[in-house]
Order: structure tokens, then sequence, then C-alpha cells
């Protein structure tokens, strides 16, 4: 029979074990085994029945144990010390509160995200931007950031991923119960939930209730319209995670952002949490956040443009893909629907709105709104994921600064980052606080600092071998369980699966491939000769054993052809002993299968992995990488720290003979460079060379892959800068600047480069010689306060580009003249041989923009002008 309603009945705790309540529902318990070994011995079967988590574990546990426990004063010492050691961490002082006051770090900063995976028993990701989210949220709570998380909480979460017999993927969408979950209703001071609410076109509103899930010290506020003021429909909008056609996906964003927005402020009004100062958008999804504090702004006096500057100043926005099909785009119509007098935002004018999202950029769709264009015009502060992601981000948003080199463009990277206590198993944990004291290897984890990672190259090989052992053999078992979970659920009876206790082998070189199934990642590219493939894992000496897990879109039909393909290839039962997917790839499965592994392998197109992180996880646990140079991997591989798939990504390369060659690359270097090293035995009996990349991997790259490091970074490059912006930003200065802004652009056309000479007029100069610069520039209504005339000089190229341009303001001497010309003069001096070119331009300039490029506007010399400069090429 089906129940017509559920509950959750709540157990009662023993007024001694009340701090276990407090303990399940702050999540700093996923990444703190003490608190975790705590609540599996409050009933280790129970535990191990709910996945290891605390909420669960104490909804179903009996009352008599619980009596038991409130008696058993060993157990009350330890609760005791957990509550202690919580309180502690939640109220001392971190590296946050040990900055100086005249640093001027942000009161606090509000971080949205459409995902956050924080831990398995809050299942609200579905991969990569997810989990860095999370990781973001507890590195900034080990380090003190007084930092709010907004996102969503989705009813389904994302799928669960189980396979048909054929090995086709099935989707499964659990309903989670925010009861049986580790999150709390925000209430009012009467005891009523909080609500937020959005206005629909037609009259309708979009109603809301807050949950709270505690990170550590950060709270995470999560939105759910699933409340009875709904009607059905609007009940559904935070159903899932990335479903939905783009009406449901519009009003998730709205969501997300606007009602993030009066969430934030709601919770501070509520608590006293200071007011965010900085607002953080984890990919564009939340952009929608920075027209609701237009809105606020509006409120209190300031038109549009003016709350513009405003809002700029204290927004920061993170690209995370170079994929086209990574960045939301919606109909212009339907976003104009859902704003403006009838909806939402009432008295903002629509076409500013939509304005904002224009692809104003050669190839750009007129009728599209997109996110990520927005984000980048409500944020004055930007930035990529990686290095290279950097580079590419700037090439990719160029048109949105015509007439900048994409150098310039005002997109910088901050280099993500893990957080190793989540990621880093128990078992390395210990050998490294054996090896420099317990305390001092949280701290390394959480807080940096590689002095203490130094320690690393002081642990013996044995340990370090025997360590790899115990963790594959880890691998091992739980591949079997979850490989026979697996089989049953396709339909074998238990007779069938005797094999499966042959599946891997604790001593042979594994590797690891698990991630999400968009195309670029090619799951599949291993697969591209597969007798290559098979004489590798059947190598009678140096066989090699491979664990493969991914989750495809449910609508991306390709990449399920992908997994079935992937799924065949391991039922064959010539290899199956050797290569496996695991299906529902996840955070539980994850943190076994990093630690498990030998090899972690990753081959996406370069460069479109934006940076990937699961290789970064791999690392902190001693396992090598093997990939292609892309993402973070570009930026700090080294022979060490694993090997380098080489890539045939010149431009025209046809795709097809692309994966063939790097496949080829692929198959090389596991036969003639990875196996050797590894099944090669020195004086002691162990593989010393791997041993040795083992430890330069721990503790040379480990330290750079921590999220503390990126969290750090994202203070002190990004978020204080906003924050020194966003008070300077008073009324008056944001009216001032907007002003400026508009008189600028207004007066643009009439600004140019007149004339152009220099003292020495010839093809050729002396190293070391100043060349004396007079322009003639015309500046129109402008004033030389409001420009900058720079001299860009370097190295050119054969098509006279100006490669590694370095720039010289140049000073005003004169003028204007009668017809508004003004005389600029400056030295340049030829610093390099070579061929040498220059140029000078004209910007605005204002001493608050954040880079020369904010405004898109830029005056280079006709070619009369340049006439009289002389020409300094070879
Ligand atoms: C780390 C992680 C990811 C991201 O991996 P990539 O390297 O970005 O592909 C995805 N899913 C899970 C479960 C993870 O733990």
């Amino acid at each position: 029979m089906k129940a017509i309603r559920r509950f959750t009945v709540r157990p009662l705790l023993p007024e001694p074990l009340r701090p276990l309540s407090d303990l399940s529902r702050n999540l700093r318990w996923s990444w703190h085994a003490e608190t975790r070994d705590l609540f599996q011995s409050v009933d280790p079967e129970r535990w191990a029945l709910c996945d290891g988590d605390p909420v669960r574990l104490l909804g179903s546990v009996r009352p008599a144990r619980l009596a038991e426990l409130a008696e058993d004063r060993r157990f009350l010492r330890r609760l005791a010390a957990a509550a202690d050691d919580l309180h502690d961490y939640r109220t001392g002082d971190r590296w946050y509160q040990e900055q100086p006051a005249s640093a001027g770090l942000p009161a606090a900063i509000a971080y949205f995200s459409p995902e956050f995976g924080v831990t398995a028993a809050l299942p609200q990701y579905s991969g990569g931007l997810g989990i860095l989210a999370g990781d973001h949220l507890k590195a900034a709570s080990d380090l003190g950031v007084p930092l709010i998380g907004v996102g969503l909480l989705y009813r389904h979460g994302y799928f669960r991923q189980t396979l048909s017999r054929e090995g086709w993927q099935q989707e499964h969408y659990p309903v989670l119960d925010p009861n049986e979950l580790p999150v709390t209703l925000l209430r009012e001071d009467d005891g009523a939930p909080a609500r937020v609410s959005l206005a629909l076109p037609g009259g309708k509103r979009l109603h809301a209730r807050v949950w709270l899930a505690q990170v550590g010290r950060v709270p995470l506020l999560m939105l759910d319209s699933d409340v009875e003021e709904n009607d059905l429909g609007e009940r559904g909008v935070t159903d899932r995670l990335y479903g939905g056609g783009s009406e449901h996906r519009l009003l998730q964003e709205m969501l997300l952002g606007i009602g993030g927005v009066r969430a934030v402020r709601t919770y501070c009004r509520l608590t006293g949490h200071a007011r965010p100062e900085v607002f953080h958008t984890n990919e564009g999804h939340a952009g929608f956040l920075g027209l609701e504090r237009i809105a606020e702004l509006a409120d209190e006096g300031l038109d549009f443009d003016a709350a513009l500057e405003a809002v700029r100043a204290g927004t920061v926005f993170t690209t995370h893909t170079p994929v086209p099909a990574g960045i939301d785009r919606f109909d212009r119509a339907l976003v104009a629907r859902h704003f403006g007098p009838d909806a939402e935002l009432p008295r903002m004018d629509v076409d500013r709105i939509l304005r904002l999202g224009m692809e104003t950029y050669p190839g750009g769709e007129p009728n599209l709104f997109n996110m990520a264009v927005m984000g980048l015009r409500l944020a004055q502060r930007a930035n990529g994921v990686s290095l290279l992601h950097g580079h590419v981000s700037r090439e990719m948003f160029s048109g949105l600064w015509p007439g900048f080199d994409p150098d310039e463009v005002p997109i910088t990277s901050v280099t993500n980052g893990v957080h190793a206590p989540t990621w880093v198993a128990p078992e390395v944990l210990r050998l490294g606080a054996r090896q420099i004291g317990a305390e001092r290897a949280e701290d390394a984890l959480s807080v940096g600092g590689s002095e203490r990672w130094d320690a690393v190259a002081d642990i013996p090989d044995q340990d370090i071998w025997e360590l790899r052992r115990d963790l594959r053999e880890q691998l091992v078992v739980e591949v079997r369980e979850r490989l026979r979970a697996s089989w049953r659920q396709r339909g074998a009876g238990t007779a069938e699966l005797g094999w499966i206790d042959g599946v891997l082998d604790p001593d042979v070189l594994t590797i690891g491939f698990a991630r999400r199934v968009p195309s670029y990642k090619r799951l599949t590219l291993m697969l591209r000769d597969r007798d290559r493939l098979k004489d590798l894992l059947l190598h009678p000496e140096r066989p090699i054993q491979i664990v493969v897990a991914g989750k495809a879109h449910p609508a991306d039909d390709g990449g399920k052809r992908l997994v079935q393909e992937l799924v065949r290839f391991t039922d064959d039962p010539r290899v199956r002993h050797r290569i496996v997917f695991l299906p529902d790839y996840g955070m539980a499965m994850a943190q076994k299968l990093y630690p498990g592994c030998d090899i972690w392998l990753n081959n996406p197109l370069r460069p479109l992995e934006a940076c990937g992180t699961s290789g970064m996880k791999a690392a902190l646990n001693g396992c090598l990488n093997l990939s292609v140079l892309d993402g973070w991997w570009d930026e700090w591989f080294q022979p060490d720290f694993g090997w380098a798939i080489p890539t045939a990504d010149g431009a025209g390369t046809d795709p097809d003979h692309r994966d063939d060659v790097e496949a080829a690359a692929l198959y090389d270097l596991l036969e003639q460079r990875i196996t050797p090293r590894f099944y090669e035995r020195g004086q002691a009996g162990l593989p010393d060379r791997w041993i040795e990349m083992v430890r330069r991997t721990l503790g040379l790259l480990g330290p750079k892959v921590l999220a503390g490091r990126m969290v750090r970074e994202y203070v002190e490059r990004l978020y204080t800068p906003a924050a020194h912006a966003h008070r300077t930003m008073a009324p008056d200065t944001a009216r001032e600047l907007a002003r400026w802004k508009q008189q600028v652009r207004a007066s643009w056309h009439a600004v140019r480069v007149d004339h152009v000479e220099t003292s020495v007029a010839t093809t050729t100069a002396e190293l070391g010689t100043a060349l004396a610069l007079r322009v003639r520039v015309g500046l129109g209504d402008l004033t030389p306060d409001d420009v900058e005339v720079q001299a860009v000089s370097g190295r050119v190229d054969e098509e006279d580009r100006i490669t590694d341009a370095s720039t010289v303001p140049l000073k005003p001497t004169g003028g204007p003249d009668l017809e508004g010309r003004w005389v600029y003069e400056g030295p340049l001096s030829l610093d390099r041989t070579g061929p040498f070119g220059y140029t000078v331009r004209i910007l605005p300039s204002h001493r608050l923009l954040a880079s020369g490029a904010e405004l898109g506007l830029v005056e280079v010399p006709s070619e009369e002008a340049a006439e009289g400069a002389g020409v300094l090429l070879r």
C-alpha cells in the first residue's frame, strides 16, 4: 500500500546525548574523522547501513542503545571533547582574523552557486563545479573567511545512475526529504519559516523557504520552492539540478540570483551576521543577483547607471567553461517576459536588463540572452580557473572589449584547489601525522604553508609503498562490492557472479578514470585501439587494471552511447577482471577511488578542461597523474609528478586523426614508460623510482593544489580589492562614475591620434637608445584628465603585431590648440634587440576603473597619422 503522506519521526535524544544533534547538523563532521569515529561508535552496523550519515544514524538508532550510551562515561567524555572541539573551531581566531585591520578585508562575502557538493549525505551537485563550491566553503571555514553560501535545495538533487543489462544508463530521481537531510529551516523570530518570493508574469508569485546547512563556520542558504503556497508548477521549480526546459532553468536562476539576495538579507537580519560587501558568482547561473542589487539601490535613489557602477564594484564573476554548451543562453523574449511592470523587478527598464546579456560581438546571436556575458558586465572583477583557462577565456570573450589584445581583456585567473581534509584518505593523513605531528598535519592540509610539507621527504620508502598497497587493496574490495551490486541490479543471479571475486588484483598497477561524460572529456579514448588496450590489460608480467566511472547528462544520448560502449567492453569475459565500470559516480565513490589508484588518467580535448580537480585529489593521496596538458596540469606538470600525454591540437587537425594520435601516445606511455617503472624493483625489492615520484607528488605538488591556497588567493586578489571598490562607491561616487562613463562614451567618436613623430626616423636603431616621442591627439569634449595616452612597444612578429607589449604613459605638454588638440610627449627606450615596434593609443582613464580596458574603448593612430612615426622594423 502506498502512504498518502510521509513524516519524519525524530528520536528524542536523552539529555546527556543532546550535543550529538548539533554535531550531526554541522557538516564539519564530513571532513573531521574524529567526529565521524564518534558517530560510528554509536552503532557501527547502522552507521554502515546509513552510509556514514549522522542525521540518518540518529534517526534510526534504537532507543535502548541511546539509553545505554547516555550512561556510558567513556562515550560521554568523547562526546564532550568533540563538542568542545567544534565550539573552538567555530569561535576561535583563524587565518582571516589574524590579518591586520589595515588590510581592510571584507566584512562578509556572499558566494552563489547552482550546486554545492559538500558531502554525499547532501547530494546537491552534479560534478566538478558543485564539488569545487563545496570545497570553497570548507576552505573558507577553515581559514575563518566570513562567507555565506547561497544555492538551491533540489528535491531530487542530481540523478542516480544504474545500468540496464545492455549497459544503457538508467536515471533515477529518489525524493530527498529535507527533514532527513543535515539542514534546518531558517525561521523568523516568531518561529514561522522565513520566506522569499518572486513575482511571475500574469500576477502569480513564486515562493520559497530557506534551508540552512552549516558548513563548519560557514552558513549555506538553500532555497526550496516546494511549499504549499505555490501552485504545482512553481513547486517544481527546484525539483532537479539541471533538468527541465528553458523556462524552468530561467526560473531556477531567477530564484537563485534574485531570491538568493533576498535570502541573504533575511539571514543577516535574523542572525545579525555582517552584510556582504562582496558578491561572488560561481559561473553565470546566479548572475541575476546583480539585478536585484541594482533594484535595491534604485530604491535608495540611484538611477540604473549609477547603481550598476555600485554593484559592479563589489561583484566577482568566475567563469568555468570554454565549452559554449556549458554557458546558459536564454531566448530574449523569454527573459523580457519575466521582468518589468507585470513581473519581477517592476521598476527596472526591461531594455536595460536585456542589453546586459546581449552578445554584442561578431557572431553573437541577437535573440539570445547570455548569462556569462551578463556576468562579465555586472562584475568589475572576473576570473577563469587555471592559467591556461584564463588565457582561453580572455580570447573567448575578447569580443566584449573590441580593440584590445586578448592579453588585456580584464579576466584574470585563480587556479582551483581541493579541500584536503575532505579528500585525503585517513590512512594517508595518519602517515603524515606520524611524520610531523597530528596538529601540524591538519594545519598543513587546511591552511597550507610549504615548510610543513617538506617533512614528506623523510617518509621511508617502505612506508610509502605499504600505504599504496593498502589503499589499492581497499579499493579492490570496494570495487568488487559495487560491481556485485551493479550486476544484481542488472538482473544477474548470485550463481553467475562468482567471477567477481577475482576482479582486480591488489598488486597490479591501477588506473582510475572517473568524471562526467560530456564528449570533450573523451571517456572512450582508451578504446581507440582495443587490441593494444587488451595487450596492456593482459600483459603477462606488467599488466594494468582500470576503474572507470561517470554519468552522462540525462538529455545527452551521445554520452550514454559512450557509457554503453565502455560498459560493453568491460563486460567481455576476457578482460572483465582487469577493467570495470562502476555506476553512480559521486563523492562517496570518489573518496575511495582517488586514494586507491596509482595513476589518474585525464584525456580531454585540450583546452576544453577549464581546470579539472579530480587529478588534484588523486595527487594529494600519492596517485600520479597521466594527463593531457590541460587545465591545472598544464600549469603544474613536472616529470616528477607524472606524465603528459602529447596532444595533436594544432589548427586544422581532423578530430578522428587527433584521437588516433593521442590514443597512440597514451598506449606508448603506458607500455614504455609507466608500467616498466611501476614493476621494476630496486635493491630493497621496492620500485624506488616510482616511490620517489609519489613522494614528490605529495610533498611538492600537494601544497599547491589546496583549496586553502585558492581561497586565500580569492581573498587577496579579488575579494579585498572588490570590498575596497565597494566602499569607495558611495552613492555620489557611483553617480559621478556613471556620468563620467556616459560622457566618455558620448564623446569618444571625436577622440583620435592626429600625428606621431619620433626623434629618429630610421629602420634600425641601437639597443639602449631612447627616442623622443611626440604625439598630437584630438580629445573633442574630453580633457587630459579623462584619458591616458600611452606608448606601447615591444617585439613584433611577422605581421608587425606587438607580442610582449610594455606600455608607458605619455605626458601632456601643450594644448589645447584652436582645434582642441593636445600634444603628448615621452621617451621610448629601445630595450630589446631584434624586430621591435611601437604604437600609441588613447584609453579612458579614471581613478575608479579596475582596468584600462573596462569601457572597451581605445583609439589608435590611423595610417596617415602614423606616417611621421618612422618605421622601426628590422
Ligand atoms: C572532483 C570531482 C569531480 C570533478 O572532476 P574533474 O577532474 O573536474 O573531471 C566530479 N565528480 C566528483 C564526484 C568529484 O569528486
